[in-house]
């Protein structure tokens, strides 16, 4: 699939594959449980069960999360992420965010104002923000995700799509990155298969993450 002007659309989720959504929802369970961080462990599937939080609690701690923690605004960065968006960005693929965030039906202010600062402050690349509630689609040419049903509806309709690889994705098959250099390299590779144009970052600019800090943004 490729766009009437040629440009390679990336359609990037922001939850556990720009940011460390597992980290931080950890840090915020533990915290308003009382207990230790480490002893929760990994994230081992979609929901947060081995973490002792039921599907009500996780309404209840989701929404102190992101109003009270401010989970959105202060969430890590995963390693790499604006790096290798900003060369693939580059190299003239069409950065397009996708969040979730808005799937309750509430805090949305605070949702899409902590994403754009958390953006920002980490000099991550765009061309659009897409704030979904629930559908996955936003007319990319190919997508990179880790929530497994998001993975499996996008695959259902021909889009291809690389799973940023979690505990909790790794029943899926196909395209899988384990970090960011690996999705940079598989993503250039789809846009050549797909027939677009790659250019180099060209010599002597600013790091490319630095670069929404130097012009002032
Ligand atoms: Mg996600």
């Amino acid at each position: 699939m490729e766009g009437d002007d040629g440009v390679f659309i990336l359609g990037v989720d922001l939850d556990g594959v720009c940011g460390d959504h597992t980290a931080a929802f950890r840090a915020v369970v533990a915290a308003e449980l009382g207990v230790d961080a480490a002893t929760l462990g990994p994230q081992v599937a979609w929901d947060y069960h081995s973490w002792g939080v039921d599907d009500d609690m996780f309404m209840d701690l989701h929404k102190r999360a992101v109003l009270e923690h401010r989970m959105f605004r202060t969430m890590q960065p995963m390693a790499g992420v604006a790096e290798a968006l900003w060369k693939l960005s580059d190299a003239g693929v069409w950065i397009r965010l996708i969040t979730h965030r808005l799937y309750t039906n509430w805090g949305h202010q605070v949702a899409v104002s902590d994403t754009v600062a958390w953006l920002d402050e980490h000099g991550i690349p765009y061309r659009d923000l897409c704030l979904l509630g629930d559908k996955p689609q936003v007319e990319a040419h190919a997508y990179i995700e880790d929530a497994p049903h998001n993975v499996e509806a996008l695959r259902g309709t021909g889009n291809p799509v690389v799973v940023f690889d979690h505990p909790y994705n790794r029943h899926l098959e196909g395209l899988r990155a384990h970090n960011w250099a690996e999705a940079e390299q598989i993503v250039l590779d789809l846009v050549v298969q797909a027939g677009t144009m790659v250019q180099g970052q060209f010599s002597g600019l600013t790091p490319p993450s630095d670069r929404l800090r130097s012009h002032g943004v």
